[in-house]
């Protein structure tokens, strides 16, 4: 794994300047795609000037209406909060994210989710990453500027890949990791199997799907464990539809 398969996505950022800010605090560490979705005003003079040097990553960046056109390809998801969760995420310190990043086979895709400066990335959205990050702060004053938690994780992803690697695992085809558009897909017919089968009461929901995709995500499904998980399902809805 190297560092140019991570991508940085900015969710929502409002202040054009803090754009730049995390463009230079990537390149500093070598790290060179930003994605940002929906951003209030990009491109803008005040990205530039904060990118000072950076802005070929301002100029290269990739600008997407929603987090999942800018996760597609991605096969491992990690977003940035700087609050705990009343549901329980599995978390991780940048530096485990890191050694999770530095420890994928080569050609694999990473992205680091960043939220936005009021509010952060919503419950829906952290739904789409696999691990919540958290960068340990002081827990009275535990939000940092945008750029700044840009820069703490960029530098431990770059601490990471320096690092020698673990004997790769086994590689190939079947045992590739799943890819956050087929996980999607996935979610979406466990949903269509689950209500099929009488499962899933819409009227009484209780956080299921949350639950079960916490518990799929956790899993790190390879794209073979994925696809045996959907013939189960298609199996099941096929005989729950016999008169
Ligand atoms: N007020 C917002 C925080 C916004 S800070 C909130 O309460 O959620 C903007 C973004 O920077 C956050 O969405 C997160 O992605 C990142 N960030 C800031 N502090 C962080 C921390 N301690 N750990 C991880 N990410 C952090």
């Amino acid at each position: 794994m190297r560092l140019s398969g991570i991508r940085i996505v900015l969710v929502q950022t409002t202040h054009p300047g803090n754009i730049g800010a995390a463009a230079r605090a990537m390149k500093n560490m070598g790290l060179e795609r930003l994605c940002l979705v929906d951003p209030a005003s990009f491109p803008h003079a005040d990205a530039t000037a904060r990118a000072s040097g950076a802005d070929d990553l301002l100029a290269e960046a990739t600008v997407h209406a929603t987090l999942e056109e800018a996760l597609v390809g991605s096969h491992l998801v990690f977003g940035a909060s700087a609050r705990l969760r009343t549901i329980s995420w599995p978390q991780v310190t940048p530096r485990e994210a890191a050694r999770q990043t530095a420890d994928l086979e080569e050609g694999s895709e990473v992205a680091l989710v960043f939220g936005r400066e009021h509010s952060g990335l919503t419950n829906r959205e952290l739904e789409l990453c696999h691990c919540l990050l958290h960068i340990p702060a002081n827990p009275a004053f535990s939000s940092l500027n945008l750029a700044a938690a840009v820069q703490v994780v960029s530098y431990e992803m770059r601490l990471a890949m320096e690092q020698p690697r673990l004997p790769a695992s086994e590689e190939g085809g079947e045992t590739a990791a799943a890819t956050a558009e087929e996980l999607a897909g996935f979610y979406r017919h466990l949903e269509q199997a689950l209500l099929e089968i009488g499962f899933l009461d819409l009227a009484n929901p209780r956080q299921l799907m949350r639950r079960l995709r916490r518990l799929f995500n956790r899993a790190r499904l390879e794209r073979m464990e994925l696809n045996i998980l959907r013939g189960i399902l298609s199996a099941a809805q096929k005989s729950s539809r016999r008169p």
